[in-house]
């Protein structure tokens, strides 16, 4: 390893990403083809290769590489899949599920960081993805169903309603569940009428807040 020319990138996929285990080839290809420091303010641009989740406005957060890569791998997304997205943020999970999907589907309940990521997506020249302003724990009925869900936002109990409804049989989905102060990050698979839930791992994210999420009060 030339230690003088690995870049910024190359040495966080390497030591956040691979060597904490998320080692799927299609994965590493994806999260090389999408330029973190695009999804930062100037004022945090030197965060964009920390081990750590950093702020994007709105009291929100762009979440942890290591969190991206996880979700990613687990989500097990295929070239002919269809994915919708829950909380858009950034974009930078977006763009990486774009790398991976025929059609990624991304719903963003602020409207200013759903604009922001819209324009950084559409400089990239990312044509496959889809947005829209709103809650998305009610899904995009128009659209579905989904191969596909990943919710990079908390719930408070798996949204079963959106699962059973909007995900196909034998699809899989990813997301945060638990209290507000820790949530277990968990894959769910339908089959039928039922959910199958595995545990990944503990985990800490903002709040997913809609119908099937928490209530919005002022401290969100
Ligand atoms: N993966 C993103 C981080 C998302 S942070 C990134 O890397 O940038 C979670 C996002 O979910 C926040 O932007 C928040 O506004 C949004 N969110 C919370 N509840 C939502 C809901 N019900 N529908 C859509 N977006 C929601």
């Amino acid at each position: 390893m030339n230690q003088l020319t690995e870049s910024q990138m190359e040495q966080m996929i390497r030591e956040q990403i691979i060597d904490r285990g998320v080692t799927d080839a299609r994965v590493i290809e994806a999260l090389r083809g999408v330029d973190r420091e695009k999804f930062f303010s100037k004022q945090y641009k030197q965060e964009a290769y920390a081990d750590r989740a950093a702020p994007i406005g709105h009291g929100q957060t762009i979440s942890q590489p290591y969190i991206v890569a996880l979700m990613t791998e687990k989500l097990d997304v295929q070239p002919e899949h269809r994915v919708l997205e829950i909380g858009t943020g950034s974009g930078y999970q977006t763009a990486v599920l774009c790398k991976l999907a025929k059609d990624v589907y991304s719903i963003e309940r602020v409207k200013p960081l759903l604009d922001q990521a819209f324009e950084t997506l559409m400089e990239m020249g990312i044509r496959n993805v889809h947005f829209r302003h709103g809650d998305g724990t009610l899904g995009w009925k128009e659209q579905s169903p989904f191969d596909r869900i990943l919710v990079a936002a908390g719930a408070p109990a798996l949204p079963k309603s959106l699962l059973l409804s909007q995900l196909i049989d034998g699809g899989l989905a990813i997301m945060p569940v638990g209290p507000h102060e820790q949530q277990m990050l968990v894959s769910v698979r339908r089959k039928g009428s039922e959910l199958v839930q595995n545990d990944i791992i503990p985990c800490r994210f903002v709040k997913l807040i809609g119908e099937e999420g928490w209530p919005n009060d002022l401290q969100s």
